[in-house]
């Protein structure tokens, strides 16, 4: 384990938050968040480095699982009924492409490249790229004819200035040298280029309700748990303009909480079972609880964000 300094501020002293664990792969170890008394980061401290981490991420972690053909339902959607795709997308909902000539795309952290899919299914004329630090992943890719690197993100395989857009879904919170990453993406990017990323909201209500059982938390996996207002400070720091964020109309991490907190609980073992079934995520709940989706989203308490950030 290593204790870190803040990176946003470099600032060494903490206010206790929360101890927590790892309640996605149930891996054994207690893990505190901590708050940064300078800006307020929350992070995951002290942390696995980078070799510990390694037993956080095995084979049925699941972005590292592909499904090209729902990648390309998904684009096909979206292509033929484009108004109702606008309406109930979760997430990628973000027109910033029709104003401009898009030539070069970057996705960090693209695990099996199922986003990737769609964008070659919706845009053929791209040239779409990604990277990540799982061999088994790029070489899978490589392999469906998707250009693909092996990166941690201290060293993307492009040119200065090459890049129109980079994405990063979920990605910067497992990032061991955040800044140097960040850095990195900004020197691939074109001046103006645009740095479309997610993140989970450690503002939100379901963060304040579930505590340590907020699936937002993936300890420790997460090594950062932002806000807006923490997401934006360091993308400053390191010389984006944040345009717009984006509170994402997705109810699913408050089910999957409500199945963390009920497998943590003391309640009898046919009820954690019977709740793994009933809380599985589906497009159904996701249709029902569009409303509250909504409403979340007005009140700026979604439990992920999307931030789009310029190269200044
Ligand atoms: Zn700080």
């Amino acid at each position: 384990m290593e204790k870190v300094r803040c990176p946003i501020c470099n600032n060494h002293k903490f206010t206790h938050i929360l101890i927590g664990q790892d309640n996605i792969n149930k891996i054994q170890g207690k893990f505190n968040i901590v708050k940064c008394t300078g800006c307020h980061l929350l992070l995951t401290n002290p942390r696995p480095n980078l070799i510990e981490i390694k037993k956080y991420y095995p084979i049925k972690y699941i972005p590292y699982h592909p499904d090209f053909k729902k990648s390309v339902t998904i684009a096909n959607f979206r292509l033929k009924y484009p108004l109702i795709y606008s309406i109930i997308d979760p997430q990628h909902n973000i027109n910033l492409l029709t104003h401009k000539k898009i030539n070069n795309i970057l996705e960090i952290g693209c695990g099996a490249g199922n986003y990737l899919y769609e964008l070659k299914t919706l845009y053929p004329n791209w040239n779409i790229s990604g990277v990540d630090i799982s061999e088994t992943n790029i070489n899978y890719l490589k392999k469906n004819n998707i250009n693909a690197y092996l990166s941690n993100l201290t060293n993307i395989p492009h040119k200065d200035s090459s890049l129109d857009i980079v994405y990063g879904w979920m990605v910067l919170e497992h990032v061991h040298e955040l800044n140097k990453a960040i850095l990195e993406i900004h020197r691939v990017l074109k001046n103006n280029g645009i740095f479309c990323l997610s993140v989970p909201n450690a503002a939100s209500w379901e963060f304040k309700l579930f505590k340590e059982n907020w699936h937002g938390l993936h300890l420790p996996n997460h090594l950062y748990h932002f806000t807006p207002k923490s997401i934006t400070m360091l993308l400053e720091k390191n010389n984006f303009y944040v345009k717009k964020i984006i509170f994402q109309k997705n109810f699913s991490s408050v089910f999957s909480s409500l199945s963390v907190s009920i497998e943590n609980s003391s309640s009898p073992k046919f009820i954690k079972k019977i709740s793994r079934k009933v809380l599985k995520w589906n497009i159904f709940y996701h249709l029902v609880t569009l409303p509250f989706s909504y409403l979340l989203s007005f009140l700026k308490q979604s439990g992920r964000i999307t931030i789009i950030a310029y190269k200044k």
